[in-house]
């Protein structure tokens, strides 16, 4: 076999969402990096529409937002109908939490767009037409053997290869979990009629759920919908001209609504699984983003979960790549990121068995109970809370504390925050590549920014804000220490048991 030495820090496999945020944040941080994907080049049709606040703030931080808040749309309101009535409106409205991020209905391929044209500023581009068949260990690293007999060797390879990952198969990691629907048909198409585009709607039918979505158009005409239509008990596997043909029938049979459905930008076809892997790491092989859980399409979560795996790791890889951590460190991705996919999943497999209910209990919950229950705006505020993941707080894991908020691991709201130079700014603008050193206001730094720098290797910004405490900032916005701005001694201790152990206790 023909083998290629390479001097790269962390090979991606994978120039999805997850690959590609992981790639602009390992530049960010001063690594080399390779990204490959066996597709011939960019994906033109798109999975996901929706991209809730938390993915928005992941994409500002590493400077991948780009005009992706106005080319989308704010169109986050479902709407469900029984038998032609309005049955519930669900409004995912502002989130709160502190975030200037807005949940946009923006298109998959939009979103990679952003983040490919953020990591070429950065020097790199995806390696397309480039398929990885396995993984495996070196001494000091790992290697991705390609179709091609070539092999790159790294120091890392990160698995973003989707949910039939070669990486982690080759990993041997187990990727247990259940079916949870028959199939789906998917149809982005134009539709003639008379549909508020303000938000998608959804008609629950005996023969199954149908449901519509206001997509971005970019051509101005602005009657882009998607199509998505729960067609269980069919055996066979259709062609495009079958998709087209039973979404045409099917539309105006199960809305009471007349349509004509033409020019058909994509048409497929899925199945919804639950999926969640046994392990993250195997080594200095790591998977993230679909590879390491598989979603429901329902509450938009998955590409949003992946974004999140991959800023999550990123600065901790490059503190171990770096030498200033111990590969104990790497654990901590793992024990962060694992629970919430775990909890996520259950939410969307709840909101999915409620959407297809056929059995009488089912049915009762959601044309019944759900309406009164998720009418209440209590509720609503809820939703949109669970749905944006601002809520996501590591302080359960082996970075985190309890006690008084904000505690360790929890994540730090978009604060008004002002440079030494004066100048002032926004807490989050300031992190992705960087962690923040936030004192209060007239307070001298002192010997605090020499040891953060000298545990951190740089990549640290300094900055005051209207608080009593200093506080020490993840690049992903979450704390990592807070204390009083005399407690220097305090502050290096934590960061070097937690960079030594992967443990702040
Ligand atoms: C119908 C539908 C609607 C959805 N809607 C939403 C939504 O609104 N919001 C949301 O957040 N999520 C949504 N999702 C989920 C979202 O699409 C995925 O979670 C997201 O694509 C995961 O990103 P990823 O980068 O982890 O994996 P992928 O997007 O699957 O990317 C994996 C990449 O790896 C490449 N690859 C695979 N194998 C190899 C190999 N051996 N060698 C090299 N390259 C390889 C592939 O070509 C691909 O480019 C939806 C999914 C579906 C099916």
């Amino acid at each position: 076999m023909n083998s290629t030495p390479t001097d790269v820090d962390v090979v991606v496999v994978g120039a999805g969402p997850t690959g590609l945020t992981l790639a602009c944040a390992l530049r960010l941080h001063g690594l080399s990096v390779r990204i490959v994907d066996r597709a011939d080049g960019p994906a033109t049709t798109s999975r996901a529409n929706f991209l809730h606040a938390r993915g928005s703030e992941v994409l500002g931080r590493i400077g991948a937002l780009g005009a992706l808040p106005q080319e989308s749309l704010r169109a986050m309101r479902i709407t469900s109908y029984l038998g032609g009535k309005p049955l519930m409106t669900v409004e995912f409205g502002d989130p709160g939490m502190g975030t200037a991020a807005p949940p946009m209905v923006v298109s998959q391929a939009r979103v990679e767009a952003a983040l490919r044209c953020r990591l070429a500023e950065l020097g790199v581009t995806p390696q397309w037409a480039t398929v990885v068949i396995g993984v495996r260990h070196e001494e000091h690293g790992a290697l991705a053997e390609l179709d091609d007999g070539k092999t790159i060797r790294a120091q890392w390879v990160v698995g973003c290869d989707g949910t039939s990952s070669v990486t982690r198969r080759s990993a041997a990691i187990d990727f247990p979990g259940v079916k949870l629907s028959e199939r789906f048909l998917l149809a982005d198409v134009r539709l003639d009629w008379d549909v508020d585009r303000g938000g998608t709607s959804g008609w629950i039918h005996p023969d199954g759920l149908i449901g519509v979505m206001p997509m971005p158009d970019p051509s101005g005409a602005d009657d882009l919908w998607r199509v998505f239509a729960y067609d269980p008990g069919q055996q066979e596997v259709p062609g495009d001209r079958d998709i087209l043909e039973r979404i045409a029938t099917i539309l105006p049979a199960r809305t009471g609504r007349d349509v004509r459905v033409r020019d058909p930008q994509w048409l497929s076809v899925f199945t919804v699984h639950r999926r969640l892997a046994e392990r993250y790491r195997w080594g200095r092989i790591l998977i993230a983003g679909d590879a390491a859980h598989a979603h429901s399409p329902f509450g938009g979560q998955g590409m949003l979960t992946g974004i999140g795996d991959a800023e999550n790791l990123a600065f901790k890889l490059a503190l171990v790549v770096r030498r200033l951590a111990s590969d104990a460190l790497i654990d901590t991705y793992e024990a962060e990121r694992r629970p919430l996919a775990a909890q996520v999943l259950r939410g969307t497999s709840t909101v999915t068995r409620v959407n297809i209910a056929s059995n009488p209990i089912g049915r009762f919950l959601r044309d019944r109970v759900a309406p009164r229950v998720f009418g209440l705006p209590v509720v609503q505020r809820w939703m949109t809370y669970t749905a944006s993941q601002l809520w996501v707080s590591y302080r359960k894991g082996p970075l985190g504390a309890r006690g008084s908020k904000p505690r360790r691991g929890d994540r730090i709201a978009d604060l008004a925050c002002t440079r030494p130079d004066g100048t002032h700014t926004r807490l989050h603008g300031e992190l992705g590549g960087r962690w923040a050193l936030l004192l209060p206001a007239h307070v001298s730094p002192g010997e605090n920014v020499a040891v953060v720098q000298r545990r951190l290797g740089g990549y640290v910004g300094l900055l005051t804000y209207q608080g009593d405490e200093m506080m020490l900032i993840r690049p992903d916005a979450h704390l990592a220490w807070r204390g009083a701005h005399t407690a220097v001694t305090e502050l290096d201790r934590w960061l070097a048991t937690s960079l030594a152990t992967g443990k702040s206790r």
